[in-house]
């Protein structure tokens, strides 16, 4: 939603490991243990991220989702960010563990046009088929509940301290609670990062 309103491009480094991993490159093998919960070694995310960088949609900024997910990725990030003039903005969701649990283990994605609902939260229209284009939905492996506990160990031990080096660094950072829906959320950040200058004054949420 974020990356329609202000044309920045949306970097999920989780999609980008996925891919590699389905088309069987050098670096999908090397991420294999994504798939259990696991995170993709930092040599390759880097490399991943600078060459995706590089594409001239990313000129005027982008939205990194998942990145950097480790102290060793923001370390190697930050100057190459500051080298090319970029000041980076930390944008956290705040969720307690319980909801996330909820929130993982419910999801479910269309693998053939991307759409993503929750049996709990977000439910489809008929159960187990996309509301977009009536193709069966799917479940994530790393969703499930024996990697999930996995998946929230990771973040406290590796990605917390991500956030910690970043305020180091004087890097700006926004919370917002990941309670409120996605609509109240994206017009929350779009205001403040108007009143930052971030974006333009006439930047408003397309219905
Ligand atoms: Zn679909």
């Amino acid at each position: 939603m974020l990356s329609q309103v202000t044309a920045w491009p949306h970097i999920s480094t989780g999609d980008l490991l996925r891919q590699h991993i389905a088309a069987g490159t050098p670096e999908g093998q090397a991420s294999l243990g994504i798939l259990r919960g696991g995170y993709a070694p930092d040599v390759v995310v880097n490399d991943l991220v600078a060459q995706r960088m590089a594409l001239p949609d990313c000129q005027n900024g982008m939205i990194l989702d998942g990145y950097p997910r480790t102290l060793e990725q923001a370390v190697q990030f930050l100057p190459v960010l500051r080298g090319h003039g970029i000041e980076p903005l930390l944008v956290r969701l705040q969720l307690d563990y319980t909801e996330v649990k909820v929130r993982l283990q419910g999801r479910r994605f269309c693998s053939s046009c991307g759409a993503i609902f929750n049996v709990v939260r977000l439910p489809p229209r008929t159960p187990g088929l996309c509301d977009e284009c009536g193709e069966s939905l799917a479940e994530r492996v790393d969703d499930q509940a024996d990697f999930v506990g996995k998946r929230l160990d990771h973040y406290a031990t590796l990605t917390e301290p991500v956030a910690q080096y970043l305020s180091a660094q004087a890097i700006r950072s926004w919370e917002f609670s990941g309670l409120e829906t996605p609509a109240a959320i994206l017009n929350k950040l779009i205001k403040q990062l108007q009143e930052h200058s971030l974006v333009e004054p006439r930047t408003s949420i397309a219905q």
